[in-house]
């Protein structure tokens, strides 16, 4: 595989951005070898500058749900920007997309845009301070909201997959009011709220985490977490930036039928735009200014390129339940494949799926939260990841990320990423 373009270019790169890439991860520092340049993506494919075709699974980390530049996104983009790319006002489209947000997200009755996923959960938080007047709010191990301050403890994602879960950065003073606990773990919460009740505003948690790989939430754990947080008068979050739109038109909350009092939302809602969302109970959402107290704001919040894209896309997947039956249908048989061929060759590797959302763990045990994930092999991963590569299926380079699948992937594509899988399993099995 000649990626000698990529190579000059990471070389370039690396004089003038840090590490040569504007998100960590990217820089395949993981798995090694040179990260590749894209020049362009279409349905189930990406293109590197040197003209190599790769079978994508990661699909923009999770927005790109219907395949890379869908034509129905990319006229709605360019018949928006025949009418300008930002106005600082608001506009139809903002209106339009709220209602549609609150239409299918069962806990959002008001919501506000941000463009990111970071600003959604740090707004989310400092909303739910201000409602309730407490400083505290417990975090799960592992999971990963974005590089706000407070969250980067026992963060997963880059974070954990670069070894660096708790930031330098980061002040004793913020540190001291995140809270951590393991996930899947009820008792641990118990005892975090008894040891310090009534000052604790918020539990924020990925419902479905997928920065630490993909996990599944135990049976009655979600509710769970509900009854204490309305027992104690705490905010619940989940964070469905992944999961929101994905697992269920709704999220993970309609597919678990548990309603949070504030959800985060990213990926999926901007349609590949930067857009990210915060949204919940009216009286929560009425303390954002200028109806309430709690400052936020965004030069380029709710930009009519990026509503427009995003709109297409919810309207889609508010309209089409056919989506979900079909992306459920390429996890399921996908990951039959792949744990067909592993079962074939004695091995036991965990795979963890839920939807359109799967991760295969080089591990034989159960995988269900921080402790668990990281007893998987990241040397295996890394062979496995670069020998899936060459053989032209591109993966998210880490052991710690989930996969998100597109319906661009028909059967047959499916068959082939199975195949290569069982020659990348061979392969990094010959020694
Ligand atoms: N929350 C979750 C659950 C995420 O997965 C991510 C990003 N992968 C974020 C928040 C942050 O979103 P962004 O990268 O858009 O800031």
């Amino acid at each position: 595989m000649n990626i000698s373009e990529s190579k000059r270019l990471f070389n370039e790169a690396q004089n003038f951005i840090p590490g040569g890439v504007n998100s960590p991860v990217r820089a395949f520092k993981a798995v090694g070898g040179n990260p590749l340049f894209i020049k362009k993506a279409n349905g189930a494919y990406l293109y590197d500058e040197d003209g190599n075709q790769y079978i994508e699974l990661i699909n923009s980390w999770g927005p790109m749900i219907l395949g890379h530049n869908h034509p129905m996104i990319r006229e709605a983009v360019i018949k928006a920007m025949e009418e300008g790319t930002s106005f600082g006002a608001p506009t139809a489209k903002e209106v339009e997309i709220a209602e549609l947000i609150v239409s299918m997200v069962p806990s959002v009755e008001k919501v506000r845009m941000v463009n990111s996923g970071t600003e959604a959960t740090m707004s989310a938080i400092r909303v739910a301070r201000g409602y309730t007047g407490r400083d505290k709010f417990i975090k799960m191990e592992g999971h990963y909201h974005g590089h706000g301050d407070s969250f980067l403890i026992a963060a997963g994602s880059g974070a954990m997959t670069m070894g660096d879960p708790d930031s330098p950065g980061v002040t004793k003073g913020t540190a001291k009011d995140t809270l951590l606990a393991p996930y899947n773990n009820l008792e641990a919460i118990e005892k975090l709220v008894e040891a310090n009740r009534g000052e604790i505003a918020a539990l924020i948690l990925e419902p479905v985490p997928g920065n630490m790989g993909l996990c599944l939430p135990n049976e009655g754990y979600l509710q769970g977490l509900r009854d204490i947080c309305t027992r104690e008068g705490i905010v619940l979050i989940f964070d469905e930036v992944m999961t929101g739109f994905r697992l269920a038109k709704g999220g993970a909350q309609e597919l678990f039928g548990v309603t949070p009092d504030m959800t985060t939302l990213g990926k999926i809602i901007g349609g590949g735009m930067p857009v990210g969302a915060y949204g919940g109970k009216k009286e929560i959402m009425e303390f954002v200014s200028p109806s309430g107290p709690v400052y936020q704001a965004g030069t380029l919040s709710g930009n009519p390129i990026a509503m427009a894209a995003g709109l297409t896309m919810l309207n889609h997947l508010n309209s089409h339940p056919e989506v979900y039956t079909r992306l459920n249908e390429i996890g399921q048989k996908l990951t039959d494949g792949i744990g067909k061929v592993n079962q074939e060759l004695g091995l036991d590797y965990t795979i963890n799926l839920l939807g359109s959302m799967y991760s295969l763990f080089f591990t034989n045990e159960e995988i269900h939260d921080f402790e668990t994930a990281k007893k998987a092999n990241t040397g295996m991963f890394g062979k496995y990841f670069q020998a899936m590569l060459h053989r032209g299926v591109y993966l998210a380079p880490s052991q710690f990320e989930s996969l998100f699948l597109s319906t661009a992937l028909t059967d047959e594509l499916i068959e082939t990423i199975v195949t290569a899988h069982k020659s990348s399993i061979q392969e990094i099995h010959k020694n």
